[in-house]
């Protein structure tokens, strides 16, 4: 089976998938998105990402055509036709096809769109060496939590990125380093785990969630603060968490080293953890 697209109900073969060029999500960005990857062929934490699109869908006042009980039976059913060992399951809602006016349309009937892909997972040796990050002025909007489909700042960032080598672009907002373009960023200092408090500057990682509860159930103390950038430039160890990224190792920030220039402990064990976690 090929990759597998989905428009408004109907599964069909993503090359099939079409939108409208008048569709909002295209003309304006003026949609809401996720992303969900499978573990045994399993959806990662389905009803996190789903109450994540519901409170993304909400804040922009754009109506759900789905409940996230019929979202959860298309997201497994996309799965299975799919047949891949491992897959990637986009899910975009936009506010429909309308003629272009910044106001909403007067009745509007959705966008809903959903991809299924094969999921491949980070380089191992990237997860076993550490990455490098370039830290850069945050220029995004202020609701970071919606996780809107307008993502050109984000683009933006991890393209400089990527031209300076870098893995992953790090925002950092009045001296305060918020998250990366695709993943929340935590740190090691004296022992404890460190990251920007759940707020309008970033988006709720379920990934971060999940790392959080990890730590605190192995003893790791957590502190949801404001991290400086040069708290950053100083910290014992360093990770990236994400969907695509699960608990990645950041060795270098810009040109300086993080700690030891390896893997810290704590990352190593938190990533070991949530490997273990999987399997139960
Ligand atoms: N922050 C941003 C800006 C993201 O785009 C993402 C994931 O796409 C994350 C954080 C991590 O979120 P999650 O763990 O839910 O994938």
């Amino acid at each position: 089976m090929p990759d597998i697209g989905f428009v408004n109900g109907r599964f069909m073969p993503l090359r099939e998938a079409m939108v409208p060029v008048e569709d909002r999500g295209f003309q304006f960005g003026d949609g809401v998105y996720e992303v969900i990857r499978t573990y045994c062929g399993a959806p990662f934490q389905l009803e996190a990402h789903l109450a994540r699109l519901e409170r993304s869908a909400r804040a922009i006042e754009l109506p759900l055509s789905f409940t996230s009980q019929e979202w959860a039976r298309y997201v497994v059913e996309g799965i299975r036709i799919g047949g891949y060992a491992e897959s990637k399951v986009y899910i975009q809602l936009t506010r429909g096809v309308a003629p272009r006016e910044h106001q909403f349309p007067a009745s509007v009937r959705p966008t809903t769109v959903m991809t299924v892909r094969e999921m491949h997972s980070v380089d191992a040796r990237l997860r076993t060496q550490g990455v490098g990050v370039l830290t850069m002025e945050d220029l995004r909007w202020g609701r970071c939590d919606i996780k809107s489909v307008n993502l050109l700042a984000n683009v933006m960032a991890r393209q400089r990125a990527h031209l300076a080598g870098a893995f992953e672009a790090v925002f950092v907002r009045g001296g305060e380093v918020t998250e990366g373009a695709v993943s929340n960023v935590m740190v090691v200092m004296q022992g404890a785990l460190v990251t920007e408090p759940e707020g309008e500057r970033i988006l709720s990682g379920v990934t971060r969630d999940v790392a959080l509860t990890l730590a605190r159930k192995e003893g790791v103390a957590v502190q949801e603060r404001p991290i400086g950038l040069d708290e950053l430039r100083g910290a014992d160890e360093m990770f990236l968490t994400g969907t695509t990224v699960e608990i990645l190792p950041v060795v270098r920030v810009d040109d300086a080293v993080v700690g030891s220039g390896k893997p810290g402990d704590i990352t190593k064990m938190l990533y070991d953890r949530f490997q273990r976690s999987l399997g139960s």
